[in-house]
């Protein structure tokens, strides 16, 4: 048989890097709840009108780069590329606007799109995705990327930019569309892409990543000089808002984010130190999104980070299973003795290896070494005898004999400190 692979773009996550992945996940909880956030679990699949409707079919999420199948059924089927467009039909499906208002939920999980596979860019991403529904003001699109910027900071990550823009509403962005159109059609020959964009969706353009594309969009009007009364309110609120809680961020007009949905507030998280990929987490307002899937109508805010740029980022954490204890049973009539012993000590939620009755004690040491056990437990033959076993700390080599069902003496000797004792 051929070796099998995984496929292109896809990835295992094991251990040591597993532990960052944890570490990541559980500092993400413990700071959405602090905010109110509550968890959801919503689908991988969806049916793929949901992705074209709300993503829009001129983004390249929608139009290139999507998994999609048809199931046995003949019903058309995709991998969610992205958790907003799930979240809102849940929102609406369930009436979850009948939930005291704003309703905050928060989603981690795989997401699919069929990219070309490079460094932080894969076919199979995580994302851990927020949002905040039934809010139009400025307070809580400052509460989300405070939030983003609190969990970071957890992390210890603390060079990474917050780059903000507003992309207007549709009352202003028409406006900006048309300048748009005169500037670019001004310009020399634009990729295949940015030709269809121009005619349908000309705010694409601006996110283009064909280095001709990128060159000629040099002086392009800029929507901050574009939108109207209530969206330049809007975002100057949220500017003042975090600057009252010294948050820094940068303005980039150019930040325009790769779905359809959005309206007003847009940004993204950035850092240098991840090459061309630099965004690890992007978000933004989307006020009609609800609406459009036939919901009451609900503003709404949101953001989603990418999980293998932030491991990248975050780097190896300790980890978190090495064994407090080894057991090494010395002889068929030990091994049960440390079977007993390792399962009292696992009830008690420490973290036991037990070896098998085979090896001899040289092997467990070895074992315990190689495992970055901190003590180990010696059951041989004269142990059985006296009931008392032998459990040495590796750190100092210091040891000491404890009664075989002395549990909490045992656990007590691991919580000395080394020095104390000796
Ligand atoms: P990019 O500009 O990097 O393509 P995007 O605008 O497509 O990102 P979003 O759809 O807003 O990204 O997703 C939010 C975050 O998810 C990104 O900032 C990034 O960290 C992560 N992400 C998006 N696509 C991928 C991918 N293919 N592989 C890994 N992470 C990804
Ligand atoms: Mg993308």
């Amino acid at each position: 048989m051929t070796k099998l692979s995984t496929l292109k773009g896809v990835c295992d996550v094991l251990p040591p890097e597993i532990y960052t992945w944890n570490r990541i996940e559980e500092t993400s909880k413990e700071v959405f709840k602090s905010f109110g956030f509550h968890e959801v679990k919503i689908p991988v699949i969806e049916h793929s009108e949901l992705f074209i409707r709300s993503i829009g079919e001129t983004t390249d999420i929608v139009g290139k780069e999507m998994y999609t199948f048809m199931d046995k059924g003949g019903r058309s089927i995709t991998l969610r590329p992205e958790g907003t467009a799930g979240m809102v039909r849940s929102y609406v499906e369930n009436n979850l606007h009948l939930l005291p208002s704003p309703q905050k939920f928060h989603y981690y999980g795989p997401m699919f799109r069929y990219e070309r596979p490079q460094k932080g860019r894969l076919r199979q991403f995580y994302q851990i995705g927020v949002e905040a529904l039934g809010s139009a003001s400025p307070l809580v699109d400052a509460e989300v990327i405070t939030m983003a910027h609190t969990f970071f900071q957890k992390l210890n990550l603390t060079n990474l930019t917050i780059e903000l823009n507003s992309i207007g509403c549709n009352k202003c962005r028409g406006t900006y569309r048309n300048a748009i159109v005169e500037f670019f059609s001004k310009k020399g020959v634009l990729c295949n892409d940015c030709q269809v964009r121009i005619a349908k969706n000309p705010l694409r353009m601006l996110d283009c990543k064909v280095e001709r594309c990128v060159e000629q969009r040099t002086g392009a009007p800029v929507i901050l000089d574009y939108i109207c009364e209530e969206c330049k309110t809007h975002h100057e609120r949220l500017k003042e808002l975090l600057t009252a809680i010294n948050i820094d961020y940068k303005e980039n007009p150019h930040i325009v984010r790769g779905l359809d949905y959005y309206n007003r507030t847009a940004f993204e998280i950035t850092t240098e130190h991840l090459g061309a990929q630099k965004a690890v987490a992007a978000g933004g307002r989307y006020d009609n999104l609800v609406s459009d899937f036939n919901g009451p109508a609900t503003p709404a805010v949101g953001f989603a980070i990418g999980i293998e740029r932030l491991v990248a980022l975050v780097g190896v954490t300790q980890n978190q299973n090495n064994p407090v204890f080894y057991i090494a049973p010395l002889g068929k009539d030990a091994e049960d003795k440390a079977f007993v012993l390792s399962q009292s000590l696992r009830q008690r939620a420490i973290v036991t290896e037990c070896g098998d009755g085979l090896h001899s004690l040289k092997n467990h040491l070895k074992r315990a070494d190689k495992l970055n056990a901190s003590f180990v437990v010696i059951i041989g033959e004269n142990e059985l005898k006296t009931s008392q076993v032998l459990c040495k700390r590796l750190s100092d080599a210091f040891q000491k004999e404890i009664g075989i069902d002395d549990i909490d003496t045992l656990i007590a000797f691991a919580a000395e400190k080394p020095g104390a004792t000796a």
